[in-house]
């Protein structure tokens, strides 16, 4: 027999699995599918072996969304890792420019966040919820719209569900948004995103480190010991692929000389692996009743630690106008509730992206006037506190809608 629900969300990853937690507490009746088993984490004090591949940069904004859902409080906090420096650098001249949680009044800038540690306790609080249903591991087959917009969902445990409003959180290769025929926007960034584990001589000072490579930019971010980072290395793939293929100790190497030594000799990497790195972007997030959050909607270079940022921003706002239509009795599908979440959120979405857009490509110039003029463009805004204020402030998400 069909189950019917208010809302089917495909993909609990952390946007769609934090979207599910912030409906929990509505008379929504919500459906989470996700493809894979949640797997449960070591959360004894963090060594180099026992530390998730895949970490984010959380954001002041994501953090008061989190907390508000309960899942923050639900992580181990002796592995959450706040960090109150951010410094950026031109490898290829002197620029540099470095933020302060405290030149704005903060005690920290952001975190860093185990993804699987963060997607256990978000699904974790979903346990017991009367109103939310997890199907795990179970894949999305098939849609078919069936009569009244209603939609028939056909998952591959042969359970059928039934809805008229399909959330696709299924991320960056959504099926749902192919097959509900979004037209996108997107193109290759000819770049991969090495990610690692790695332990370092010298303390990383709760520093956020990036620096702007030859071909590429290599980020270090402080985990909750002080000589363990996870590292961010974009490049091209042919690169990628020597990293990747080479012994710890040759990657050590290469790995120290990129980052010029700045904390001291890599001394030891957990596993590796890279991700092709793609801008894409929805041009519409809303279709007949299906609607985009997340990586579904929108994918950038990791190279300000943004993507799932502006993910739980998707998840916030579509949240707060499914409250608003239960409120005025609307239907969670009706085509004005939808238009408002794309309104609310496609601008800044379009504008975080420009601006990644814009760095990525100003730093691949390689003409030396223009090399020049960025390490003096750096050295600048680094000397004018207003406009550095301005900038930590949208990277800690504080001038967003998410303020309280
Ligand atoms: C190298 C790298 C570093 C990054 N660092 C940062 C960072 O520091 N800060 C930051 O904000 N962002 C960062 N990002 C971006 C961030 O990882 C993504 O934006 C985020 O993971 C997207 O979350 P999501 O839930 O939308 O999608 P996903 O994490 O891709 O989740 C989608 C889920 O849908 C499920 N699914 C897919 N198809 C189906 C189906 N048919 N049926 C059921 N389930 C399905 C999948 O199993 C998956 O769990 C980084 C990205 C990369 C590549």
């Amino acid at each position: 027999m069909n189950q019917t629900f208010d809302v089917v969300i495909v993909g609990g990853g952390l946007v769609g699995s934090a979207l599910a937690r912030t409906l929990a507490d509505t008379q929504y009746s919500i459906a989470l599918i996700e493809a894979q088993p949640v797997q449960a984490m070591d959360v004894s004090a963090i060594s180099l072996e026992n530390t998730d591949l895949r970490v984010s940069a959380l954001n002041r904004a994501s953090e008061t969304f989190l907390r508000k859902t309960g899942a923050w409080q639900g992580m181990a906090q002796n592995r959450l890792s706040p960090y109150d420096t951010m410094r950026v650098w031109d490898g290829e001249g002197t620029g540099h420019i470095q933020f302060c949680a405290d030149e704005v009044a903060e005690p920290h800038l952001g975190h860093i966040v185990e993804n699987r540690q963060l997607q256990g306790a978000l699904m974790d609080g979903l346990l017991g919820q009367s109103n939310v249903q997890v199907f795990t591991p179970t894949k999305l087959e098939s849609i078919e719209k069936v009569d009244n917009a209603q939609y028939l969902l056909q998952l591959d445990s042969g359970q059928v569900l039934k809805s008229t409003l399909i959330v696709a959180a299924d991320g960056a290769r959504s099926w749902v948004r192919d097959w509900a025929g979004f037209e996108t926007r997107e193109w290759d960034y000819d770049h991969h995103g090495l990610v690692c584990a790695v332990e370092v001589e010298a303390s990383h000072e709760a520093c956020a480190w990036q620096r702007f490579t030859e071909d590429g930019v290599l980020a270090f971010l402080p985990l909750a010991q002080s000589n363990l980072c996870s590292i961010v290395w974009s490049c091209p793939q042919t690169r990628a692929d020597e990293l990747l293929a080479m012994d710890d100790t040759s990657f050590n190497a290469a790995l120290t000389r990129e980052f010029e030594g700045m904390l001291g000799q890599v001394t030891a990497c957990g596993q590796r692996a890279a991700f092709p790195l793609r801008q894409r972007h929805a041009k519409t997030y809303v279709k007949q009743g299906v609607v985009l959050v997340g990586d579904a909607a929108h994918t950038i270079h990791p190279l300000a630690g943004q993507g799932v940022n502006l993910g739980f921003m998707d998840a916030y706002v579509l949240a707060d106008e499914l409250k608003q239509a239960s409120k005025k009795g609307l239907s969670p599908a009706h085509p004005q509730v939808l238009a408002r979440y794309e309104r609310r959120r496609m601008t800044e979405n379009l504008s975080m992206m420009a601006t990644m857009e814009g760095f990525k490509r100003l730093f691949a110039v390689k003409t030396p006037v223009v090399r020049w003029l960025r390490n003096w463009g750096m050295s600048k805004v680094n000397q004018f506190d207003l406009l550095k204020n301005h900038l930590v402030q949208a990277a800690m998400g504080t001038k967003r809608e998410m303020r309280e």
